[in-house]
C-alpha cells in the first residue's frame, strides 16, 4: 500500500500522493465508481462530497486496499504512515475488545506487549480527545461519539503523512467537532495530506482547499472557492 517517495522527480517540487487512473469499482452488476481519474498532491486538503450512495466510502476503501478495483488502477506514494477512519466502525457485540486494544491496532508495529512509551502516547491522545477514563473499557460500552473519538485516535496516533477520513464528525457533538477541525488544521499545516468525506462543507475554513464531487463519476474537482462560485452563485442558504 505504501511506497517510498520518488526522489528522482524533477518536474515539480510537489509530488502526487494519490494517483487514480480510470478506476471502476462494481458490486455485481452495479458500478459504484465508473471510470474516475484524479491525482492528489502532497499537502492537499480535499473534501470528498456527493449524495448518499455516490461511491465516496467505496473510493476511500479502494484507496486503502480494502476493496479491489474492478478496472483501472490506484497508486499511493506515501513517505510514511497512512491513517484511515472508516465510516462503519467496529460495533460487533459480544467481542470484548477494549479501547486500548482498538487504538493499539493503529500502532505501526504492534507487538504482543504494549511498551510503556506506547501506553503513555495512548493516554495522552485519550486526554486530548477528552475521554481519558475509557482506556480499559470495552469499546461497545462507549457512546457513538466516544467510539468515533477512539477510532480517530487510531487513525492519528502514528502521525500519518496521509489521512483518509470517512465522515469523521458524524457522531461528534458540535463543540468537540470544532475542536477536531482545529486539530485537523494543525495537522494540515504540519504537512499532512488529507482526504475528508463530509456533508458539512459550510462548517470549515476553505482557503486553499479542494473539493472532489463524485456521483459514480467525477462531477467537479477543483478549489472550494470556485466550486462555491459555480454551485452557490452567491446564495447563502442552499
Ligand atoms: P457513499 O459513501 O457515497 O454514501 P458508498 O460508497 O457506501 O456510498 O456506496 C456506493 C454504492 O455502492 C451504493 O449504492 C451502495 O449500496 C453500494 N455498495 C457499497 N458497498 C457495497 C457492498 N459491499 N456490496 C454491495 N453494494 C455495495
Ligand atoms: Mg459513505
Amino acid at each position: 500500500m505504501s511506497t517510498s517517495l520518488n526522489k528522482t522527480s524533477k518536474t515539480s517540487n510537489k509530488h502526487s500522493v494519490i494517483e487514480v487512473d480510470h478506476l471502476s469499482v462494481s458490486f455485481e452488476d452495479y458500478k459504484a465508481l465508473d471510470d474516475i481519474s484524479f491525482t492528489v498532491d502532497e499537502h492537499d486538503f480535499v473534501y470528498v462530497i456527493g449524495p448518499n450512495g455516490s461511491g465516496k466510502s467505496t473510493l476511500l476503501a479502494t484507496l486503502t486496499g480494502l476493496l479491489k478495483p474492478t478496472s483501472g488502477t490506484v497508486s499511493l506514494h506515501v513517505d510514511g504512515e497512512i491513517g484511515y477512519l472508516p465510516q462503519k466502525l467496529f460495533n460487533k457485540r459480544n467481542i470484548p475488545i477494549t479501547v486500548k486494544e482498538v487504538i493499539y491496532t493503529g500502532i505501526a508495529k504492534p507487538s504482543l506487549h504494549i511498551k510503556p512509551e506506547e501506553r503513555k502516547l495512548m493516554e495522552s491522545w485519550l486526554d486530548k480527545m477528552q475521554i481519558k477514563h475509557t482506556l480499559h473499557m470495552p469499546i461497545d460500552t462507549l457512546s457513538g461519539g466516544q467510539q468515533q473519538r477512539v477510532y480517530l485516535i487510531r487513525a492519528l496516533i502514528n502521525q500519518p503523512k496521509l489521512l483518509l477520513l470517512d465522515e469523521p464528525t458524524s457522531a461528534l457533538d458540535p463543540s468537540f467537532r470544532e475542536h477536531f477541525n482545529q486539530l485537523l488544521e494543525t495537522l494540515h499545516q504540519q504537512g499532512t495530506t488529507i482526504l475528508y468525506i463530509t456533508h458539512d462543507l459550510h462548517e470549515y475554513k476553505d482557503e486553499g482547499k479542494k473539493i472532489l464531487y463524485i456521483d459514480q463519476r467525477i462531477h467537479y474537482y477543483g478549489s472550494v472557492k470556485e466550486y462555491k462560485c459555480i454551485h452557490e452563485g452567491g446564495h447563502q442558504h442552499v
